[in-house]
C-alpha cells in the first residue's frame, strides 16, 4: 500500500520527487546542525566554566561570559525540540460544502474526512501521519487515542460528540504508510465552515498563525462570498502576506454548460485575482493567475479511490472535461508542495537559522577573546619565568662568588683578631708585675691565709688582665666584626627575598658581641707553690742554686741524698725552695735522671766554675779561703763574724713585707711562663669566637637567600604550569572557534540552499 502510494504521489508530482521533500531535508540538515551546535555550546560552556573556576587564570573567562554560554544551551535545546516538531500546515477554509473536506480526502488519495455529510461538526479537523499502523484520533484537552474503523463512523461520532466545542481541534492521526503526503511532514487543516462562525478571530489565533498556506475552496457554482472574503482579510491582517491558494471546486458541474464555460472561468478569475491583488494585496497581478485553479475534488477523489482499488480511473462513465480537471488539480498540487515547501522551510527554518548565527558567533567572538586572553597572559607568564629563571640563575652564581670572598673575609678578620689578641696578651704578660704590685690583701705566711691570698691575687689577674685586654682589644674587634658583618649583609642584600630586603636591620645580631677571654687563671696557676721560707742567701742550698744553677742543683742535691743517706725531707725540702718548682719540676727525680754520672756533674760544676766571678758571694767565700791562707785564721775570724752577721741581717730583714714580696715576684715568674704558654690557645680561641660570630650571620643570611631560591624554584614551577594550562586553554579555545567557525559555514550553506535559493 505504501508503495503505491508512492508510486501515486510521484505521479501527481508528474514524476519528480514531491518538492515537500525539501522541506524534509532542510529540516534534517538544520536539525543535525542544531543538535551538534548543541553538543559544541554544551562543551564550549564546560570549557568556559572550568576556565572560569580555574583562579590561577586570572579571569581569562569572565562569569558573565559563562552565563551567556550557559543560557545558549539552554535556547538551543529548546529550539531543537521545536525545530524537531516543525511541519508544513496547510488549512482549508471555505463555506460548508465547498468541498474542503472532499479536497482533503482527493489529496491524501483516501477518505480520511467525512464529507457530504454537511454542517458535521464544529470543530476544526487535522490529519497528520503516525507511525502507528492504524488511525486514531485525540480531541483537544485529552491525550486518548480513539481509534477510527471507517470514515462514518468518524464523522457519526463527530456529530454526536456534545462534548467537543465549537471551534476545538480534533487531530485525526493517518498512518503514514498509507500516504506519502503525510510522510513528509504535511499537516492539513480542514475548518467547519466560514459561515458558521462568527469567532474568526480566535480561529485564526489558534490555527492559522502557523499555518503555511491557506486554500480557500469556493463553490464554482457561486460567486465568492462575503463570509469567506470577510475571513482572509481578517488572516491578512494578522499575517504579512499569507500563501493563499483558491480552489474554484465543483467546476465539473460547469461541463453541463459547456458554452460559458470560459466566460465563467474569465469571470471568476477577475474576481479571484481582483480578490488577491487588489483586496488582500498578497501577490501580484502576474503571480495571481497561478494560484487559482478550476477543480473537481469530488472526481480527483473518485479516480484515484479506484486507481487505488485497482479499478479503471472514472469507474466507468468519464465526465467532460476530467483529464483536463484532474490535471489542473495535479497542478494545483505542484504549485502547492511548491509554495508550501518553500515557504514553510523559510518561516519555520529562517529565524532559528538566524539564532543559531548569532549564537554561533557570540560563543566564537567569546572563544576569540579567551584565545587572545590566554596568549597574551602565556607571553606574559613566559617572560615572567625568564625573568625568574634569570634571577634565580643570578642568585646562584651570585652565592658561590660570595661564599668565596666572605670564607676569606672572615678568615682575614680571623687572623686580625689572632694576632691583635696575641699581641695584647704579650704585652699584658710584660706588665703583669705591675698588675700584681696594685694587688693588696692580707697577707700571712699561714697556709690558710696564704691559700686565700693566693686565690684573692689569681681572681685579680683574672679580672684585670681581662679588663686590660678588653680595653686593648674589645672595641678594636668589636669594630671591624661590625663593618665585615655589614659588609657580609650589604653584598647579600640583593639576593635575599623582597620581604627580608626591605628590613634587613633584622639580619644583623640584635645583642652585642662581647669577645670573651676566658684566661682561667685559677685553673692554669693552680700548682704554684710559694717560697717563702727564709733562705739566706750565703746558705748551702742558695750556693748550690747560685753554682749550678737551678736545674743542677736539683741533681746535686739529689746525689747527695742518695749517696751520703740524706733524711729524706731535706731534699724535699731543698727542692721545694727552687722558685720555679712545680709538678714538673719534681718530675725531676725521675729514675732516668738519676743516672747522671759524678763526672758530668764535675763537668758542669766546672763550668759553672768559670763564672764564678759574676757571683759575689762566691767571690767572697773564695777571696776569703785565699786571705785565710794568706791572711791567717784573724781574718776568717773576721770573715766568718761578717759571716754571721750578714747572716743576721738577712734574718733580720726577712719580714711579712719581704714574704709577700718574694711571693708576688716567684708569682710573676711563674704566672709569665703559664700564660705564655696559653697566648696562642686565647688568641686562637678570640678568633674562634669572631669566626663563630661571622659564621652565624653567614648562615643566616645563607639562609635566606635559599629560602629566596625556593621562593623563586617555586615561582617557576607554578609559572611553568600556568603555562601549560595556558597553552591547553589556548589550543582548546582555537578548536572551538574553528568549530565555531564550520557551524557558520554549515549555517551559511543551509541559508544559501534553503533560505535565499535565488541569491
Ligand atoms: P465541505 O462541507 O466543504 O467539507 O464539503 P464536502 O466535502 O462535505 O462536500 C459536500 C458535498 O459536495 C459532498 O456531497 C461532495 O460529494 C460534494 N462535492 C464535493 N466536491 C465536489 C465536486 O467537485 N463536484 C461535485 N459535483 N460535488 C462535489
Amino acid at each position: 500500500m505504501s508503495l503505491l502510494c508512492t508510486s501515486i504521489h510521484m505521479d501527481s508530482a508528474q514524476g519528480n520527487f514531491s518538492p515537500l521533500k525539501r522541506f524534509v531535508v532542510a529540516k534534517k540538515k538544520i536539525g543535525d546542525v542544531f543538535e551538534q551546535l548543541l553538543e559544541y555550546v554544551k562543551e564550549g560552556s564546560a570549557f568556559v566554566e572550568e576556565t572560569c573556576q580555574n583562579e590561577a587564570l586570572e579571569n581569562i573567562a569572565s562569569r558573565d561570559q559563562q552565563e551567556e554560554i550557559q543560557a545558549y544551551a539552554g535556547k538551543l535545546q529548546t529550539i531543537k525540540d521545536v525545530l524537531a516538531r516543525r511541519h508544513m500546515k496547510v488549512a482549508f477554509f471555505g463555506r460548508t460544502s465547498n468541498g474542503k473536506s472532499t479536497v482533503v480526502n482527493a489529496m491524501l488519495r483516501d477518505r480520511v474526512l467525512p464529507s457530504g455529510m454537511g454542517h458535521t461538526t464544529n470543530c476544526f479537523l487535522s490529519v497528520e501521519g503516525t507511525d502507528a499502523n492504524h488511525a486514531y484520533l485525540k480531541t483537544e484537552g485529552s491525550e486518548e487515542e480513539k481509534s477510527i474503523k471507517t470514515v462514518n463512523q468518524l464523522g457519526h461520532a463527530l456529530h454526536m460528540d456534545e462534548s467537543l466545542d465549537a471551534g476545538c481541534l480534533v487531530r485525526i492521526f493517518w498512518p503514514k504508510t498509507k500516504c506519502a503526503l503525510l510522510r513528509d511532514d504535511l499537516v492539513l487543516v480542514d475548518s467547519p465552515g466560514t459561515d458558521v462562525t462568527t469567532q474568526l478571530d480566535s480561529w485564526i489565533d489558534n490555527f492559522c498563525l502557523d499555518a503555511d498556506v491557506f486554500v480557500l475552496v469556493a463553490n464554482s457554482e457561486s460567486t465568492l462570498m462575503n463570509t469567506e472574503k470577510h475571513f482572509f482579510h481578517k488572516v491578512n491582517e494578522k499575517l504579512s502576506k499569507p500563501n493563499i491558494f483558491i480552489l474554484n471546486n465543483r467546476w465539473d458541474a460547469s461541463a453541463s454548460e459547456p458554452e460559458y464555460m470560459e466566460d465563467v472561468r474569465k469571470q471568476h478569475t477577475d474576481r479571484c485575482v481582483n480578490f488577491l491583488v487588489d483586496e488582500l494585496k498578497v501577490m501580484d497581478r502576474e503571480q495571481a493567475p497561478n494560484r487559482i485553479f478550476f477543480v473537481s475534488a469530488k472526481e480527483v477523489l473518485n479516480s484515484r479511490m479506484q486507481r487505488a482499488q485497482g479499478m479503471p480511473e472514472s469507474g466507468g462513465a468519464l465526465a467532460e472535461g476530467f483529464h483536463e480537471r484532474l490535471k489542473e488539480f495535479q497542478s494545483f498540487e505542484r504549485t502547492f508542495e511548491e509554495c508550501i515547501s518553500q515557504s514553510a522551510v523559510k518561516t519555520k527554518f529562517e529565524q532559528h537559522t538566524i539564532r543559531a548565527k548569532q549564537i554561533t558567533e557570540t560563543v566564537k567572538a567569546i572563544m576569540d577573546a579567551i584565545n587572545i586572553e590566554a596568549a597574551e597572559k602565556r607571553v606574559a607568564s613566559l617572560e615572567d619565568r625568564e625573568y625568574q629563571m634569570d634571577r634565580l640563575e643570578f642568585v646562584k652564581n651570585q652565592l658561590s662568588l660570595l661564599i668565596e670572598d666572605i670564607k676569606m673575609k672572615i678568615k682575614a678578620i680571623t687572623e686580625e683578631v689572632e694576632s691583635k689578641v696575641s699581641s695584647a696578651m704579650g704585652e699584658e704578660i710584660c706588665r703583669l708585675n705591675v698588675l700584681i704590685e696594685e694587688f693588696h690583701s692580707d697577707f700571712q705566711p699561714s697556709p690558710h691565709v696564704l691559700k686565700l691570698y693566693k686565690s684573692d691575687l689569681l681572681s685579680h689577674i683574672e679580672e684585670g688582665m681581662g679588663k686590660n685586654l678588653a680595653f686593648r682589644c674589645s672595641n678594636a674587634v668589636n669594630a671591624s666584626l661590625q663593618s665585615s658583618q655589614r659588609d657580609m649583609i650589604e653584598s647579600m642584600q640583593p639576593l635575599l627575598p623582597p620581604a627580608v630586603q626591605s628590613q634587613i636591620q633584622t639580619l644583623v645580631p640584635s645583642r652585642k658581641f662581647d669577645l670573651s677571654y676566658n684566661l682561667n687563671c685559677a685553673t692554669l696557676c693552680s700548682d704554684f707553690q710559694e717560697n717563702i721560707e727564709f733562705q739566706f742567701s750565703m746558705g748551702w742550698t742558695a750556693l748550690v742554686n747560685r753554682f749550678l744553677g737551678p736545674t743542677n742543683a736539683k741533681r746535686a742535691l739529689m746525689l747527695v741524698d742518695r749517696n751520703f743517706q740524706l733524711p729524706r725531707s731535706i731534699m724535699t725540702h731543698s727542692l721545694s725552695t727552687t722558685p720555679s718548682s712545680g709538678p714538673s719540676s719534681v718530675a725531676v727525680a725521675h729514675p732516668q735522671d738519676a743516672a747522671l754520672s759524678h763526672e758530668e756533674l764535675m763537668m758542669s760544676m766546672a763550668t759553672n766554675l768559670a763564672s764564678l766571678t759574676s757571683r759575689t758571694s762566691m767571690t767572697v767565700v773564695i777571696v776569703g779561703g785565699v786571705v785565710c791562707r794568706t791572711v791567717g785564721w784573724r781574718l776568717i775570724a773576721l770573715s766568718a763574724s761578717m759571716y754571721g752577721l750578714l747572716y743576721l741581717w738577712e734574718k733580720l730583714t726577712w719580714t711579712t713585707k719581704a714574704k709577700e714580696h718574694a711571693l708576688k715576684r716567684q708569682f710573676v715568674d711563674y704566672a709569665t711562663e703559664k700564660l705564655q704558654l696559653i697566648v696562642r690557645f686565647t688568641s686562637a680561641n678570640c678568633s674562634h669566637q669572631v669566626q663563630q660570630e661571622m659564621a652565624t650571620t653567614f648562615a643566616r643570611l645563607c639562609q635566606q637567600v635559599d629560602l629566596t631560591q625556593r621562593e623563586l624554584e617555586g615561582e617557576i614551577s607554578r609559572l611553568t604550569a600556568k603555562v601549560q594550562t595556558l597553552e591547553t586553554v589556548q589550543s582548546h579555545s582555537k578548536t572551538l572557534r574553528h568549530k565555531a567557525t564550520e557551524f557558520e559555514r554549515q549555517l551559511e550553506a543551509f541559508t544559501d540552499q534553503y533560505l535565499n535559493p535565488h541569491k
